[in-house]
């Protein structure tokens, strides 16, 4: 029995440096924050790669709110394995995302909120479970992170608007994320 529990702690010891396996080596962090949260938005814990706001972040044009030629992020970025699980962490009703660019991918998705007055942006999603008119509660299946449109590798890019709203009204999206460090 001895010995088999040690066979079995060395299976696990050697097991652990698998998740990093994971890690997509496209990934650059521009973020300070090296804590992994988990969030009613998807599976696992992740990082932050780039925060909302002014960044060092190369993908963004130099934006007259930002110093030092940096630019605007309108959303958050957390960098997860492609295929990572992402569900609704609010109550919302799809509504059509014709309107977002190229830059979003191929299969970004919106969920409105008239109660908060908010739009919920989830770009470079893959697989989307979900269509246009759709009512999503808490813990709904949305859709599968990946790289689509984003050459710094798979993520979930987090983007709150005003209802309706255009990139100018992209808010701070960090409190409706609700994340909890891991
Ligand atoms: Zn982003």
């Amino acid at each position: 029995m001895m010995r088999m529990l040690g066979l079995m702690t060395a299976l696990l010891l050697t097991a652990a440096p698998a998740a990093a396996a994971d890690d997509d080596p496209r990934w650059v962090f521009y973020s300070r924050d090296t804590t992994a949260y988990t969030s009613p938005w998807y599976d696992g814990a992740h990082r932050t790669m780039i925060g909302y706001g002014c960044t060092r972040a190369p993908y963004y044009p130099a934006d007259s709110r930002c110093g030092g030629g940096r630019g605007f992020h309108h959303g958050i970025d957390v960098a997860m394995p492609c295929g990572t699980p992402i569900t609704a962490g609010r109550f919302g009703r799809v509504v059509s995302s014709a309107a977002y660019g190229p830059a979003y991918g191929e299969n970004p998705l919106v969920i409105r909120n008239k109660r908060l007055g908010v739009d919920i942006l989830i770009a470079h999603a893959r697989t989307v479970y979900v269509s246009v008119g759709d009512r999503v509660t808490r813990g709904v299946s949305l859709a599968l992170a990946s790289d689509s449109a984003a050459p710094d590798g798979c993520h979930l890019h987090f983007e709150v608007r005003s209802v309706a709203g255009g990139l100018d009204d992209a808010q701070r999206p960090v409190k409706l994320l609700d994340r909890v460090p891991a």
